[in-house]
């Protein structure tokens, strides 16, 4: 029973530190991109989520709602998330960019715009504490693992530090080509196969 209340007021906790946190990103300025938003895309997911999926950044559909992946990636996301029989629901879905990249409109972050926005996802990590990354392109693959190549780490689940990550492909890729859609799908099943005792 202590365990329990224990257990709901850490739930609390987290729910109430993570909207603080988003009221901060909601506030930001700490790149040029709070200039050009309409909205702020922090993440979605439960606060105690085991699994912390990882994109790019938001682009122009995420922009005019404030919610990750619910455009054309995201439906081929949600897609990727049956192969693995994971509940999209139960995954805490969010980028190291907060904002949508721009001008041009949808264009790769740039290094210092990741730099400026990294202590939000390194704080949604702290009160999250997932134990699984499903770490999705290079963009997320770089901020954990520094000077790696992303080929030599996809498609496997490597641990680290108590944790598990998983580096595969960002779903944009899979919708523009096939070659990258297999291997996707290839590695969602992997990845679904690997999570059976969560
Ligand atoms: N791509 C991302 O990386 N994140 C989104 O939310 C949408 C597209
Ligand atoms: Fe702030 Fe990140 Fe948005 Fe830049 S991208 S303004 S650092 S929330």
């Amino acid at each position: 029973m202590v365990k329990r209340i224990t257990r709901i007021s850490n739930g609390v906790n987290k729910t109430v530190e993570l909207e603080k946190l988003n009221q901060e990103i909601k506030n930001c300025k700490r790149c040029l991109l709070w200039k050009t938003r309409k909205n702020t895309v922090p993440g979605d997911g439960p606060v105690n989520a085991k699994i912390m999926a990882i994109g790019m950044a938001p682009g122009v559909e995420e922009d005019k709602i404030g919610k990750p992946f619910i455009g054309r990636a995201g439906k081929f996301l949600n897609k990727l998330f049956e192969i693995a029989e994971i509940k999209r629901e139960k995954v805490f879905i969010t980028s190291p960019l907060k904002c949508l990249p721009q001008p041009p409109i949808n264009r790769k972050p740039k290094k210092e715009e990741i730099k400026a926005c990294l202590p939000y996802l390194e704080k949604q990590i702290k009160i999250i504490n997932p134990r699984r990354f499903i770490l999705l392109g290079e963009v997320a693959f770089s901020v954990f693992f520094l000077n790696k190549k992303l080929g030599d780490y996809r498609g496997k689940l490597v641990k680290k530090e108590d944790r598990e990550y998983f580096v595969t492909y960002h779903p944009a890729a899979g919708i523009r080509f096939q070659k990258f859609r297999k291997i996707l799908e290839k590695d969602f099943k992997k990845i679904g196969e690997t999570i059976k005792d969560f």
